[in-house]
């Protein structure tokens, strides 16, 4: 319905004013009243009345015209229009405004995940206390701007940001004064990544350093006291010799892990014949094993044989947890290799379970650390490297599997994962 004032509104035109005053003369002049005097009046009526309508008409189109101007003002003004839309929400990283007196003028859903709920309002000196903070706020704060250096803050939680502090104009105008935007960027990934390569690197040299060391006191030896003794020459160059192994074992494990994490994003499509794999480990590690009394039995399940799978790397993995069995299982004991369908007919589980010392709780989570051992000096005397496990675990990962490691003090250590069934029809690979 339109409103009475619009419609009265829509009445007072050029046209009507116009048909008013022709209908006003008509009627002067069918009466006989018309006069020189009444028809002047009647025209300046009319004229008085079609010029305050030019003149409304110009004040609305000016009127226009300003709130375009001002709505234009404001989109230029993005912060302002960003925090409006909340887009700042959004973000992953945590973003904070700070007013001039250090107060929290706006906080996002990171921010206040981060440091509080209730932040905003409160003194950032509160949450951010590095005293470098503290002085990158003050001097931006008073429009002093530079280079402040990296401020690191990290959480409770161990999280880690690299906080920058930029200022932003409080109004339009230099003499409105700044406010600061402080970004917080988490580098806790980039931190651990690099500390892992750190050790990594320590803990690579550190293995490659006792054997080095062992076989130059040797040489020394050899090349002094031992010079003309014939048995410690014998003695001696077979120690040089399974150091000098154990180094080309590490060597070649090494290069192992890395070639396998090159390819940890290629999924295998292979299809293996399981058994065969398994036979074939056996047959490698049973001389081994037999020389502590350890038998490695085979207990194969009907109808499982195909399995997707990289051969060459699944090999691996059984030749690494079968040694492991033949090394650290009790002497004349059974190592047992089982497999079997899982519920869903989707995989086969296969499991290498040996009647061992077994390995303690604490230590199971962490076993297939590069390097971690249970017992370093019993690992080094059997010529363990500390990467067997960690080449399981990263071939198994690129299969789509994992290690599952249960054991019980006294009784055995069982290892068991995982691998697929083609769903179609098995081609041999
Ligand atoms: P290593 O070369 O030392 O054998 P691994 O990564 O293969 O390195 O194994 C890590 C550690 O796990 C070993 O040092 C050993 O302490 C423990 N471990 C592995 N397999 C067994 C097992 N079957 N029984 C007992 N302990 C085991």
């Amino acid at each position: 319905m339109r409103e009475p004032y619009k419609a009265y509104q829509g009445l007072l035109t050029e046209r009507s004013t116009v048909a008013a005053v022709v209908f006003t003369l008509a009627l002067m002049w069918s009466v006989d009243q018309i006069t020189f005097i009444g028809a002047f009046f009647v025209g300046a009526v009319a004229a008085a009345f079609l010029l305050q309508l030019e003149i409304k008409r110009r004040m609305e189109r000016l009127e226009n015209r300003r709130s375009a101007i001002r709505e234009k003002r404001k989109s230029k003004t993005g912060a302002s229009v960003l925090l409006g839309a909340h887009a700042l929400d959004r973000l992953p990283s945590p973003l904070m405004l700070i007013n001039a007196d250090k107060k929290i003028a706006f906080a996002n859903e990171s921010a206040r995940e981060l440091l509080g709920n209730d932040i905003v309002g409160n003194d950032a000196i509160l949450y951010l206390r590095q005293s470098n903070f503290v002085a990158a706020l003050d001097n931006i704060l008073k429009g002093q701007y530079g280079d402040f250096g990296v401020i690191r803050y990290t959480t409770s939680k161990d999280r880690s940001f690299d906080v920058t502090v930029a200022p932003v104009l409080a109004g339009r105008k230099q003499q409105d004064g700044v406010r600061a935007i402080v970004y917080f960027y988490e580098v806790t990934s980039l931190l651990r990544t690099e500390r892992m390569r750190a050790d990594f690197v320590a803990n690579a040299s550190h293995e490659l350093r006792t054997p080095l060391t062992s076989v130059l006191g040797f040489i020394e030896t050899l090349r002094g006291p031992a010079v003309g003794d014939q048995d410690a020459h014998k003695r001696f160059l077979g120690i040089m010799q399974t150091e000098a192994e154990r180094m080309v074992r590490l060597i070649d494990d090494l290069l192992s892990l890395s070639r396998i994490e090159m390819t940890r994003y290629m999924a295998p499509n292979a299809i293996t014949d399981i058994n065969k794999l398994i036979v074939s480990a056996i047959n490698t590690v049973k001389t081994v094993a037999a020389e502590r009394g350890v038998v490695l039995v085979f207990e194969q399940a009907e109808g499982v044989a195909s399995v997707i799978a990289d051969s060459d790397q699944i090999t691996q993995v059984l030749l690494n947890l079968l040694s492991n069995a033949a090394k650290y299982a009790d002497p004349e004991t059974t190592v047992h290799i089982h497999t079997e369908l899982t519920r869903t007919g989707k995989h086969v589980m296969l499991s290498i379970s040996d009647e061992g010392p077994g390995i303690a709780q604490e230590h199971l989570a962490r076993l297939t650390e590069r390097f971690y051992r249970v017992d370093t000096a019993r690992s080094r005397k059997m010529g363990g490297t500390g990467l067997g496990l960690a080449i399981v675990k990263h071939i198994l990962l690129r299969h789509g599997s994992t290690l599952d490691i249960k054991s019980q003090l006294g009784t055995g250590t069982s290892f068991s994962f995982k691998l697929a069934i083609p769903q179609n029809k098995p081609q041999s690979s």
